[in-house]
């Protein structure tokens, strides 16, 4: 998105909830997006029922925290991401056919988020210590 090469596309949540107010950006948030934000009106990155979410869903939240739907907040567009559709199997040993291989995590199909990835993490790390040796002192 944006006009030049790699920068985000951006507007405020006032222009983004009234596509009468202006769209040039207020100085009082600054975007942080290092690469620069090109302001646009969102509405042409998204899908209507994404927007028509997002209208009804800002000014609802700021109504538990306020400030939420501020019109100066910058909205920056769009972050995609799923996780992996597959999933590398494991045995009950947590490894893969080949031995040694513990998959595990997001990229291996055991985790869609943070809490997720870092519990399979545990139970896989649990398994490999579960299996050590204990070398007598
Ligand atoms: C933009 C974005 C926003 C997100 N927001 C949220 C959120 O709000 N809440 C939430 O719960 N989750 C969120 N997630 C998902 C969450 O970040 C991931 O699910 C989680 O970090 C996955 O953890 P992981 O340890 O499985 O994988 P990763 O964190 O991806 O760790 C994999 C590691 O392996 C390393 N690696 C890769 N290949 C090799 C190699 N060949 N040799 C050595 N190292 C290698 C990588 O450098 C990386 O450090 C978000 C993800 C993205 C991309």
């Amino acid at each position: 998105g944006g006009n030049a090469p790699y920068t985000a596309p951006a507007q405020t949540v006032g222009g983004f909830l009234d596509s009468t107010a202006p769209t040039a950006p207020s100085a009082a948030v600054r975007p942080t997006y290092p690469r620069g934000v090109a302001w646009c009106d969102l509405r042409d990155c998204l899908p209507p029922f994404v927007a028509d979410a997002l209208v009804e869903a800002l000014p609802a939240l700021d109504r538990k925290l306020h400030g939420f739907a501020s019109p100066e907040a910058v909205m920056t567009a769009v972050e995609a991401r799923s996780s992996s559709p597959v999933r590398v199997e494991r045995d009950g040993g947590f490894q893969s056919n080949i031995a040694g291989l513990y998959p595990c995590g997001e990229g291996a199909g055991y985790a869609g988020g943070i809490m997720s990835a870092a519990v399979d993490g545990l139970r896989v790390a649990e398994a490999i210590v579960s299996e050590c040796e204990v070398i007598p002192s």
